[in-house]
């Protein structure tokens, strides 16, 4: 393959620039190093207007203090950050994600991806995302009120249904947006619905919203595999979480008549082999905010198995259909060989960046499909902006309605990653082909508006 200079030394650059941010440059690597048969047919043409150093580099960051009162009546104070990364396409969208590991790089890497998940949607978003390393769990509601509260003080600033619209991610979902919303409504002392989304029914959020992720991936997951004459009925599945994404990727797989066989959190999964019954983990998960092994309350003859070592459990299970729905770098290439060795036919990536590089390197070598997080997941984001929409013009869809958009987005998608590599004589690589169809989109965006 033809070598591009230019996207090499842009890459080199950045990776100086940003080294102390792995998670970062990972995804830099894995989109730069797939665009560069695109790059090196127009080589001159983007290297005049310096394109991918404009790309790389977010267009704003912003940093603040959280501080909060516990219900000890103790005084804590967190990080909170906002990456407004690319806006060339609409307002910068992308989700609030509350966890002890968020640090600046993964915000960048998130909202990096996000501009282009954004871009494959065909709505008009641009790309952020935030959050704090604050730690949601074991938290009072009180706690969780009094900590969004204070988050939304600073974020507002900069902040608006014009500007840039937050939503949901790890460790915030729909209590958490009503407090942000509350108080940003307090603050403002304006209505301003579309200014977040995932927001509760009774007050502007969408029907299937809240399914929309999951059920976006296993719409997505459908067209690949038939596309590659794959049959889903009777396939079996694991899924690694057990939060908003992987519920309803599990209950959409489970319409599809695909066996799910095992769930997990962060400490363990949880095997049944009659199938995984989701209103016991909807229960534990959405209602009682408990640990995937209380699973074994209710069905007794199911199996509980703690993680240890670098693969988590979930994957030691032998399925033909993984679907790692909880955080980044869950499949390393480790990981990836025992899904090998296992037969696992896809791997559909529900969060976000669940897979090492290496290890998707590895699965694809190995004649595993892999639906790539930026497309197959963005039926979430691009159910948020089916939100706003509603939101602007003051009415709902019904639900069937809804997710009949959301079909029909994620059909489209994953013709642009399949058309896209198909071009590029990629074949079934989708990672790639999702990266290129980005970046058509974004890249002309960024061209048609100037140095800015
Ligand atoms: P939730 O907070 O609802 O659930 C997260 C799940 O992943 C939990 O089961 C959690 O287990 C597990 N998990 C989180 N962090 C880790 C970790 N460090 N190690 C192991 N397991 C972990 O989040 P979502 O379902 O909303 O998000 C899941 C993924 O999907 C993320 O990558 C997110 O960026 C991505 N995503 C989400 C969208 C959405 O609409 N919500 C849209 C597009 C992508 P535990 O409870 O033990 O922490």
């Amino acid at each position: 393959m033809e070598k591009s200079n230019y996207l090499r030394s842009v890459l080199e650059e950045a990776s100086a620039k940003n080294a102390t941010e792995p998670e970062f440059l990972q995804t830099l690597k894995e989109v730069l190093t797939s665009l560069e048969k695109v790059v090196v047919k127009n080589e001159d043409y983007y290297k005049s207007l310096s394109l991918l150093e404009r790309l790389v580099e977010p267009e704003r960051i912003i940093s603040f203090k959280v501080p909060w009162v516990n219900a000890k009546g103790e005084i804590k104070v967190n990080r909170g950050y906002r990456v407004q990364f690319n806006g060339a396409i609409g307002p910068y969208k992308g989700g609030l994600r509350f966890h002890p590991s968020v640090n600046q790089s993964i915000m960048k890497f998130l909202a990096f991806e996000q501009t282009f998940k954004n871009a494959l949607t065909g709505l008009p978003i641009g790309g952020g995302k935030g959050g704090s390393d604050f730690d949601p769990k074991g938290k009072t509601d009180l706690e969780i009120m009094n900590f969004c509260q204070s988050f939304m003080n600073e974020l507002q600033k900069y902040i608006g249904a014009d500007v840039d619209v937050p939503a949901g991610d790890i460790g915030v979902g729909g209590r958490e947006i009503g407090y942000l919303f509350g108080q940003y409504r307090k603050i403002r002392s304006l209505y301003e619905a579309g200014v977040l989304t995932g927001k509760g029914l009774e007050y502007g959020g969408s029907l299937a919203r809240k399914e929309a992720t999951g059920y976006g991936l296993m719409y997505y997951m459908r067209e690949m595999l038939t596309t590659n004459n794959i049959e889903l009925k009777g396939k079996t599945a694991v899924i690694s979480g057990s939060g908003n994404v992987a519920i309803y990727a599990a209950e959409k797989a489970k319409q599809m008549g695909i066996k799910v066989l095992a769930m997990s959190d962060s400490n363990g999964c949880v095997y049944d082999e009659n199938g995984i019954n989701l209103d016991i983990v909807k229960e534990i998960k959405e209602v009682k905010r408990g640990r995937i092994k209380e699973y074994l309350n209710s069905v007794p003859s199911a199996k509980y198995t703690e993680n240890s070592g670098t693969t988590p459990a979930v994957y030691t299970i032998k399925a033909d259909i993984i679907l790692p729905c909880a955080t980044q770098n869950d499949i390393n290439l480790e990981t990836a060989k025992i899904l090998v060795a296992n037969g696992a036919i896809a791997v559909g990536e529900g969060a976000n960046m669940p897979t090492t590089n290496e290890a998707i390197e590895y699965l694809q070598a190995n004649n595993v499909l892999v639906a790539p997080a930026k497309a197959a997941n963005a039926g979430g984001v691009a159910t948020s902006a089916l939100e706003m929409s509603q939101n602007s013009m003051r009415y709902s869809w019904t639900f069937e309605e809804v997710d009949k958009k959301l079909e029909n987005i994620m059909k489209n998608i994953f013709k642009q990653c399949k058309d896209a590599a198909q071009e590029y004589g990629l074949g079934v690589n989708y990672v790639a082909g999702a990266n290129i169809a980005a970046f058509n989109k974004v890249s002309k965006a960024m061209i048609a508006q100037g140095v800015i």
